[in-house]
């Protein structure tokens, strides 16, 4: 992993925005840890951003870069989870925008969120620096399971997904330009982010996970907007699905045969990292396979031929 110190500034660059419809832009990543790839959709009343970036600076950045856009719309905020880079500025949008989330997220929010702040304040410098001021904010308006807004002449639909990355990830389709943003529960060019650290927090659950990416490939999309990477089509959606199948198998095949956990990371890490010698975040490898182990029930474990 990476020397905490020597993280750069994760800094949201929206000169860097491209548009990929009509009236639907994102702020992309630029390869910067702990950047999120932001969305700003509009219709012909309102705007929806989506994501906020990491804390108090990159949220006012985000901010007028969408009210600029609106032209007087009226503004939405929603997060795809509350992982601290995807919506620890959503303060910053208080008066300005209703904040909306899935219920479960917010629940994330409230309980986990001031952990994570912690936790990422200890990440390095540059990320702590980031953290000044930040306070969490409760959502304006909280939905259960499925929520569509209209934008004027132009739907978006809100998905809570159920359990997967965290217990309360949401998924945001915009129907008529076929563009997803799926949050961390899809990154291009990275193994899958398994944030387990029993036990202070389990809740990331592979065997949901993969549920939830067959559904979202199943359903397909024309552009796929990753939490983290680059913009991509729905090959991105299979890719993560067939990942965190192979890593089920190969965790539970192993584990079938009465190995150890260390054995089992070990193994398993070489094989996925020879499959994906391109993509970074190696260190994820051994989370999930951890918490696949923790999900082992052998009932329902076939043996992997
Ligand atoms: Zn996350």
């Amino acid at each position: 992993m990476t020397e905490p110190t020597s993280l750069p500034d994760p800094a949201v660059r929206v000169a860097d925005a491209r548009e990929l419809a009509r009236d639907l832009v994102v702020v992309p990543d630029g390869g910067v840890p702990l950047v999120p790839n932001i969305g700003v959709i509009g219709g012909s009343h309102s705007v929806l951003v989506v994501e906020t970036g990491l804390g108090v600076r990159n949220a006012e950045a985000v901010l007028r870069f969408a009210v600029e856009r609106a032209r007087g719309r009226k503004l939405y905020l929603t997060t795809t989870h509350f992982h601290p880079e995807h919506a620890s500025g959503a303060q910053v949008f208080a008066g300005e925008a209703t904040f909306l989330l899935n219920r479960d997220q917010a629940d994330d929010l409230e309980r986990k969120g001031p952990g994570y702040l912690e936790v990422f304040r200890g990440l390095g410098e540059s990320v702590a620096r980031r953290l000044v001021g930040v306070e969490l904010v409760r959502p304006d308006v909280v939905y259960d399971r499925e929520h569509t807004l209209d934008l004027g002449g132009r739907v978006v639909e809100l998905r809570a997904t159920g359990r997967a990355h965290s217990r309360g990830d949401q998924v945001v389709r915009v129907p008529d330009a076929d563009v997803l943003f799926t949050g961390d529960l899809v990154e291009a060019g990275q193994f899958a982010i398994f944030p387990w650290f029993p036990p202070h927090d389990a809740d990331v659950s592979g065997t949901r996970w993969l549920a939830v990416v067959e559904r979202l490939a199943a359903a397909g999309a024309r552009t796929v907007v990753p939490g983290h990477g680059e913009i991509g089509d729905a090959r991105l959606l299979t890719e993560v699905r067939d990942y965190l199948e192979l890593l089920r198998d190969e965790t539970w095949a192993r584990r079938d045969s009465a190995m150890g956990q260390e054995a089992i990371v070990a193994e398993v890490e070489a094989l996925m990292v020879r499959r994906r010698p391109e993509w970074a975040g190696r260190e994820w490898i051994g989370k999930g396979v951890g918490c696949l182990c923790a999900e082992h029930r052998t009932a329902t474990a076939t043996p992997a031929g």
